[in-house]
């Protein structure tokens, strides 16, 4: 038997739930309204990347971001609604695209996966190589958050 099958063996199997994965896929943008979207009801991904949850939290904060401006008279409503939608179509669906490679190595075998998950502890062990690979992803919204701070 396979190793990782062990703890399942172990396991009461009341407590194991199976699922099917899903995701969602890139849509054109639409009309903006008072009406938005965020987290999983536009961008749902597979849990492989294990960023769901996260990018919906960015949206939120997002939004909230332009709702202030609003309330503060820096941008109109629609305009604002418009803005989020164009970041978070664009981060969102780039989070689905990450998630499916990582579930496509998942399950692309044994090699494959050792080889990914290796390259993401070596990232982790050196900053500067962490910075190349990641930052394109987090760096403007870093950087927003610090602008927010300031
Ligand atoms: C196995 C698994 C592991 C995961 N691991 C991670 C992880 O490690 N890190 C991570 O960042 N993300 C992870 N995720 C993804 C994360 O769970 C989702 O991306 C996140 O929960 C999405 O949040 P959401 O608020 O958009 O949607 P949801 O969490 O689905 O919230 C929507 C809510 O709306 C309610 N609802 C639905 N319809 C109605 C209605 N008609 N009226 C009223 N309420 C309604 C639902 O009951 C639900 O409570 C994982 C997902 C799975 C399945």
């Amino acid at each position: 038997m396979n190793s990782y099958l062990l703890p399942l063996q172990a396991t009461s199997a009341d407590t194991i739930q199976a699922f099917e994965f899903k995701t969602s896929v890139p849509i054109t943008p639409w009309e903006s309204s008072n009406v938005t979207l965020l987290g999983d009801a536009i961008h749902s991904m597979t849990p492989a990347g294990g960023i769901g949850a996260n990018i919906a939290l960015r949206d939120a904060s997002l939004l909230c971001r332009m709702l202030i401006d609003v309330k503060q008279g820096k941008q109109s409503l629609i305009p604002a609604i418009h803005n989020y939608e164009a970041q978070m179509l664009e981060y969102g669906f780039a989070a689905v695209k990450d998630s499916m490679r990582n579930t496509k190595q998942a399950l692309a075998g044994r090699i494959a996966r050792i080889t990914g998950k290796g390259f993401l502890r070596l990232c982790g062990a050196v900053p500067p190589l962490r910075r190349a690979v990641f930052s394109d992803r987090w760096s403007d919204h870093a950087q927003q958050q610090a602008g927010q701070r300031n």
